[in-house]
């Protein structure tokens, strides 16, 4: 399906009426427009999952078909990757060698869910109770691993097809129905994904896009009583919404994927080579929009000044562009709402006195662009050490021991990911253990595999996804007692 089709058929998409502007953040030109989905839409979305979730179009096929299916989900977005990686990069402001990673990296989840499609099997064992009671009982108990029924899949701009495929690939693989929201700034690749489930053989009402604010549409789906679980991935403070909505209802189970404001431990033995390009580019990636950017930077005294030059000089070698943009290594912020609230910090920083050691300013040009930006002299205590910036905003901090660099590392309400950089063996385990964060990367930084669990630590987020815990989210599990 080329661009200008999915322009124009997402202005064509039934909504209640309220027209969101699609923005390219490269040009701050208007995409597009689409209309809200509001509280009626969602209703008709839950209704047409819910029909096909009791009637077993999708769940009661046997596994082995299920898997079929996704597979060819998977060759599919790979037929379709260049208009999906093209929309990706106009829409969420990505490079283009980004987005193509993005596109690969979606494909991949559909066929790695694929083969979970068969292995979805219980326990059994047969149980004496007579302990208890003193009676003698013998019983045989196998437990099922049943899909939740419909649920609510919400999701951010930073990564609409890495999101999309991470829970709409599991939640398929379990037999769930869904309806599924992309954020509002960025619906544009789930659009063609939506016709690819449905050419990949996904069943009429198994899986619903829906596209709208999330005040409307998003808070319409947690508020939902037949939807039975909300995977998100988003802000904590939406998170919060989420758990207060989920209780107010039905009680739904609530999986999050939430912020971070995740430490890079340089210690004076680190190999420097590999760890300041790492730490720069981890940092740096899509303007900063990445859950898992290490925001907050910690270099023993040793090796201190050394990492502030090396990020500094590495930042101000990266040029900024669209993806039309030759040579653009960083695309822009997602929105004038960003670059504002990035900004934000940047200024209540300087007049709180940190030292700007490079960037600090948006570009001046047409774009959210904002120059990679290295900080000093951040008290902990501030705004920009402990609030979640989302932007290309890293804070450089000096320690004098491990139990010091613990210490910082650990001073954040977020726990999303950690890395250490050491040669000491011992003590890069030992921080392993002690870093509080869902992941931590010994002398690497940025890891992920669709066949590895992710999840945060502390307000960073409940539950996991990806590899077989992402499966897991998506089912619950019964007990079958039967007398022998
Ligand atoms: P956001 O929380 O504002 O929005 C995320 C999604 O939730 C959007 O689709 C939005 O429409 C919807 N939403 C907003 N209000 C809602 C409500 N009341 N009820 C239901 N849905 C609602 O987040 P954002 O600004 O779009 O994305 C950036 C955030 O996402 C950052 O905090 C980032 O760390 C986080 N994130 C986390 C992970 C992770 O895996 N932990 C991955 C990517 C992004």
């Amino acid at each position: 399906m080329k661009v200008h089709a999915v322009l124009d058929e997402i202005r064509e998409r039934p909504g209640t009426g309220e027209v969101i502007p699609v923005i390219d953040p490269a040009t701050e030109e208007q995409l597009t427009e689409v209309k809200d989905c509001g509280p009626e839409a969602v209703d008709d979305a839950v209704a047409r999952a819910k029909a096909s979730f009791e009637s077993g179009v999708w769940r009661d096929l046997p596994g082995s078909e299920r898997a079929k299916v996704l597979w060819r989900v998977g060759e599919l977005i790979d037929q379709h990757a260049a208009e999906l990686a093209e929309l990706e990069s106009l829409n969420a402001g990505m490079t283009p060698l980004q987005a193509q990673g993005t596109v690969a990296v979606g494909a991949e989840f559909f066929r790695y869910y694929a083969g979970w499609c068969t292995k979805i099997e219980g326990i059994a064992a047969d149980v004496h109770t007579g302990g208890l009671t003193g009676i003698d009982v013998r019983q045989h108990v196998y437990t099922l691993k049943e899909p939740y029924g419909v649920v609510g899949l919400i999701f951010p701009w930073n990564g609409p097809i890495f999101n999309f495929c991470c829970k709409v690939a599991p939640s398929l693989a379990a037999g769930c129905s869904s309806v599924v929201k992309p954020a509002e700034e960025t619906p544009l690749t789930a659009v063609i994904l939506e016709r690819i489930l449905a050419e990949a053989g996904v069943p009429d009402g198994v899986a619903n896009v829906l596209i709208g604010y999330g005040h409307t549409a998003g808070a319409a789906i947690t508020a939902h009583p037949d939807v039975e679980k909300v995977a998100f991935t988003g802000s904590t403070e939406v998170g919060r919404e989420i758990v207060h909505a989920a209780g107010a209802s039905n009680l739904k189970k609530v999986t999050l994927e939430l912020g971070g404001k995740s430490p890079v431990l340089i210690f004076d033995d680190a190999n420097l080579e590999a760890a300041i390009p790492m730490a720069a580019f981890g940092t740096f990636i899509h303007s900063g929009q990445a859950c898992v950017c290490g925001s907050r930077i910690f270099a023993q005294r040793g090796v201190y000044q050394q990492v502030v030059e090396g990020i500094a000089k590495i930042a101000d070698t990266l040029q900024l562009g669209g993806p039309k943009d030759e040579g653009a290594m960083i695309g822009p912020l997602i929105s004038q709402k960003q670059l504002t609230r990035v900004m934000g910090y940047l200024d209540q920083g300087k007049s709180d006195g940190v030292e700007v050691v490079t960037g600090g300013h948006r570009l001046d040009r047409k774009g959210y662009f904002v120059r990679p930006t290295v900080l000093t002299n951040v008290a902990t205590t501030s705004r920009l050490f402990q609030e979640e910036i989302f932007g290309p905003v890293v804070a450089i901090l000096p320690f004098d021991d491990e139990d010091e660099a613990v210490a910082l590392a650990n001073d954040s309400t977020y726990g999303l990911a950690a890395t250490a950089w050491t040669r000491d063996l011992g003590r890069a385990h030992r921080l392993a253990k002690r870093l509080q964060a869902g992941t931590v990367g010994l002398n690497c930084q940025m890891q992920f595999d669709h066949s590895m669990p992710f999840g945060g630590y502390k307000q960073s987020g409940w539950g996991y996804e990806s590899g077989r815990a992402g499966l897991e989210t998506y089912l619950q599990t019964k007990i079958v007692w039967a007398q022998l």
